[in-house]
Formats: C-alpha cells, sequence, structure tokens
C-alpha cells in the first residue's frame, strides 16, 4: 500500500504538465544542436571518462550548499524546503544548462509533506521508556500540551475501527504492529477518540516508522519496542491499571518542491532509458552519501554524455521528497499518461554509491515479482561487476526507494547502492573489506553525513557502472523485453514494507 497516493491527486492537474511533455517537443535531433560531429555512445569511453576529482568537486559543492541550511535548522542540511535544498536544485540546474542544449531541462512542482518533530516525551507509569520514539509525520498532541490517560490495549492489530473499545475514548490506545500501515492504526485511534497512541513492535526491538500521508484522524503516535509493548498488554490484561502522559510538538505541512528531469534532444524519444537520484537529504545532516552520491552521479554521467551521441533517448531525474516518503518520483509516475509511460524502457535507481564501510549491492528485481525486464537489468550489474573482477550481494527489493513507483507502474526498474543501517557482515569484509558488526554507512540519516562519509574506490566503481547502463540502453534496446501492457505487482506488493526509509507497516 502507498501512503501519498490519495493526497497527492488534487495537484495533478496543475503541476505534472512540463515533465512528461519533453518527448513530444523533440522528434529527433534537428533541434539545432549539431550532433553529427559525435562519436556514437561506447560504454568503454564513457566510463573512462569518469573520475574521482569530478565526484569530489561536486560533493564540496553539495556541502557548502547545504551549510545554507544552518540558519533554520542550526547545522547543515539539504531537506526539502531548506535553503540547503533549493541550493541543491540550482546546482543541479546550473550545471545542465552548461551542457548547452544537448538535454531538454524541465521543473516538475508537486506538493509535499513535509513533518518535523520539535520535541516529545511519553511517560508510562513512572517511567520514560527509552525505547519509543514519534512517528515520522506524526501531529502535535492537543494544542501541542502533554495528554493524559489510561494505557487500553486494542483488539486485533488495529485495523479494523472495531476493534477499538469503547473507553479507548479519552485514553491513550496501545496497538499491536502489522497487517495495515502505521498511519491506518492513527486514524482509527483518532476515530475512537484516542488521545494518542502506541505503536508497540512484534520483535523485540524498537520501530522507526512513519505515518505516512496526513489524514486529519491521525493523532500523536508513538512507536514502542516489543519487548516492552508486550510486557505492558500483560499487565493489562491481567488487570492492572496503568496511566500514561504523552506529549508531542511537531508540525505537519505540506510545501512545495520540484523534481528535475533532463531528456536527451537526440534519441528515439519513444524508447527512453531513465535514471534518477534523489536531490534531498534527510533534516539530520547534509546528506553527502545519502543521496549527494547518486544526484552526482547521475550528474556526472550526464556531464560526460554530452560528448557522445545516442540512439535512444536517456531521461535523468532528480527526485526531490524521497526522504518524505518517495514524494517526487511517486508524483512522477502518478501523473505519467499511459503513452507516456509505456515510452519509459526501465527505470534505474541510484540511492547511496559511497557508503564508507560498502558493499556492493545489487537489487534483487526478478520478472516474477516485478515487470518484465527488471530482471534483465538486474543482470547487467553482475554482469558487469563480474567483468570487473568484483564481488557483489543481492539486497531486497524492497520499496525503500525511488523505484518503487516505477515498478507499480509497471515500468521495470532495479538498482545498485552500497548500503546504509544495514550491518555488515564477516564474509561481506572478505568479498570487500570494511568492518564487521557496523553500519555499511555508519552515518546514515545523522549530521556526520558529510565530505568524509564517502568513499571514492566504491563511488567510482559505481559511477562507472552507472555510465555503463547508460551507454548499453542508449546505443540499444536489442534484447531488452518490449513494455507490455500487463501490470501485475501484487507479489512485490506483498513483500513491501517500506515506502522510502521508514517502516510503514
Ligand atoms: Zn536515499
Amino acid at each position: 500500500m502507498t501512503v501519498s497516493k490519495g493526497l497527492f491527486v488534487a495537484a495533478t492537474a496543475l503541476s505534472g504538465v512540463s515533465a512528461f511533455q519533453l518527448p513530444q517537443i523533440h522528434l529527433g535531433a534537428s533541434s539545432g544542436n549539431d550532433l553529427t560531429g559525435l562519436p556514437v555512445i561506447d560504454t568503454k569511453a564513457l566510463q573512462e571518462l569518469i573520475s574521482a576529482d569530478n565526484l569530489e568537486s561536486h560533493a564540496k559543492k553539495f556541502y557548502d550548499i547545504a551549510k545554507l541550511g544552518e540558519d533554520e535548522y542550526n547545522h547543515p542540511t539539504r531537506v526539502i524546503g531548506s535553503k540547503g535544498h533549493e541550493g541543491t536544485l540550482s546546482y543541479v540546474e546550473a550545471e545542465l544548462a552548461k551542457l548547452g542544449d544537448f538535454y531538454s531541462v524541465s521543473k516538475q512542482p508537486f506538493p509535499a509533506v513535509s513533518g518535523n518533530v520539535f520535541e516529545s516525551r511519553l511517560v508510562i507509569g513512572n517511567e520514560v521508556p527509552s525505547d519509543a520514539s514519534p512517528m515520522g509525520l506524526t501531529p502535535a498532541t492537543a494544542n501541542k500540551q502533554p495528554v493524559f490517560g489510561d494505557l487500553i490495549v486494542v483488539e486485533n492489530d488495529g485495523c479494523d475501527e472495531s476493534d477499538y473499545p469503547p473507553n479507548v475514548s479519552g485514553n491513550i490506545a496501545l496497538i499491536k504492529r502489522g497487517t495495515c500501515p502505521f498511519g491506518t492504526k492513527s486514524a482509527n485511534a483518532g476515530k475512537s477518540g484516542a488521545l494518542a497512541a502506541i505503536v508497540y513492535n512484534t520483535d523485540k526491538d524498537e520501530v522507526h516508522g512513519t505515518l505516512g500521508a496526513p489524514s486529519p484522524n491521525h493523532v500523536a503516535t508513538f512507536g514502542l519496542s516489543g519487548e516492552r509493548g508486550k510486557a505492558l498488554v500483560q499487565r493489562l490484561v491481567d488487570g492492572e491499571i496503568i496511566d500514561a502522559i504523552a506529549y508531542i510538538d511537531a508540525v505537519v505541512e505540506t510545501i512545495s518542491t520540484t523534481n528535475i528531469i533532463a531528456q536527451t534532444r537526440d534519441g528515439d524519444p519513444d524508447n527512453c532509458v531513465m535514471l534518477g537520484g534523489h536531490s534531498d537529504s534527510v533534516a539530520e545532516g547534509p546528506g553527502i552519501n545519502d543521496d549527494g552520491s547518486g544526484s552526482i552521479s547521475v550528474l556526472e554521467v550526464a556531464t560526460q554524455l554530452t560528448k557522445f551521441s545516442v540512439n535512444n533517448c536517456v531521461r535523468f531525474a532528480w527526485w526531490a521528497g524521497e526522504e518524505e516518503g518517495l514524494l517526487g518520483s511517486d508524483h512522477y509516475v502518478e501523473v505519467l499518461p499511459k503513452e507516456e509511460n509505456k515510452k519509459i524502457r526501465l527505470f534505474m535507481d541510484y540511492d547511496m554509491m559511497a557508503s564508507p564501510n560498502f558493499a556492493y549491492q545489487i537489487y534483487n528485481a526478478t520478472n516474477d515479482e516485478s515487470p518484465v525486464g527488471s530482471e534483465e537489468l538486474r543482470n547487467l550489474y553482475i554482469d558487469w561487476y563480474e567483468e570487473q573482477g568484483l564481488n557483489y550481494t543481492f539486497i531486497p527489493f524492497d520499496g525503500r526507494s525511488d523505484y518503487d513507483g516505477f515498478i507499480r507502474g509497471g515500468i521495470p526498474a532495479g538498482g545498485i547502492a552500497t548500503g546504509a543501517e544495514g550491518i555488515k557482515t564477516k564474509e561481506e569484509v572478505d568479498q570487500f573489506g570494511g568492518k564487521a558488526g557496523e553500519w555499511y554507512d555508519p552515518c546514515y540519516h545523522q549530521l556526520c553525513d558529510d565530505l568524509s562519509n564517502v568513499n571514492y574506490t566504491a563511488w567510482v566503481v559505481n559511477t562507472k557502472l552507472i555510465a555503463h547502463s547508460v551507454a548499453t540502453y542508449a546505443l540499444s534496446f536489442d534484447g531488452f523485453p518490449e513494455r507490455t501492457d500487463e501490470v501485475s505487482v501484487s507479489s512485490y506488493d506483498e513483500k513491501v514494507k517500506y515506502h522510502g526509509g521508514k517502516l510503514i507497516l
């Protein structure tokens, strides 16, 4: 279940127009751009143009731009709505403008939900549990003041309004994780008159989720570890009365932000290879690896591609609002007319290319679960790493980045990554070096995701692979499956628990 669908429908007619009109504007290469002297795209030649120096100089610019966010956030950030993000967009546009008219560049503004929790506290009995945290996009408690009530156990998984006993009203609902999204549980709690809601995990750990698209029924909602949640339920079932205080000061607002799309004027506009990274960071830091690295890789490949002519169109995207739940890419696919959807032969996602404790990860996208062609793309990455004598691992294709909307839209997709908050195993140290038992990116979604948080070896390798993916499909789609009318993503849908970086369910 996607979280943003309903919310953005209203904006569709207003804002979605510019970007997907592109293919109609330019038919072939007769736009005054003299491409006759350019050599036809060649993967080896394009890969050779990728250098650590260029990536680093863009990274330094991204960090300087993130500092523009300091006034408002007290630290560097490129989160949507900040000066750091606006600066990032201006920088990408300015770099694209330097490339003359090789690309047709457009902006696609859209309304994005942005949430910020300023302060929060949960007190249960006499305890302040350290394993509780407010959900993303949670509203504040009433009047941004603490609310007081008894903990009331909700029946089943709290996915049905009838699961909420009458005495939830005026009290605090304690709900088990599972079956339906956190947002549904929060809204059901709100409808039943709860002052706040707590969703406890089904395994013993903490749970960090998001409520997704705002609803007027949402109430202030915390996630709680399964260990504590289950213990509380037991005490309540045994007849104990446990009171609680919940307090959240937060805002959820809708702001305008924008995707940037650049498409080659050259190449068959009915057969496009599309790729993207996200231009935004989280509020907590400058986001140099997440996803400065991917945005920069995509920008650098776009820059070097101008030295070649292409047979198929190449469309680059810098998505906004990824960190708020894939908002930009969802919006893009959602407003894409059917005939334009069909022109995108595949989408390649490049998010986090340079994690310090990296692994070469390939999304395990298969034709059984994802639109046909996803597996051929996966195999292109496998073949390339093998050719270079490099190891790789598969990671779940489970909704954590901007490929999600494309898969749901029936468009084959895939991508590579280098790891976020996952823990590197001993076997992976044998494969890639680095440190076992630590996160692939120890600064994931933190202030320290700065210039020292990128591994240039991994970054150059992966940017060359991005160049290879672009060059391959820009040259030819021979052997790559045609698009079909069939859109069946039910098995994909079943395993997806994420929508962006945070759990939704
Ligand atoms: Zn990311």
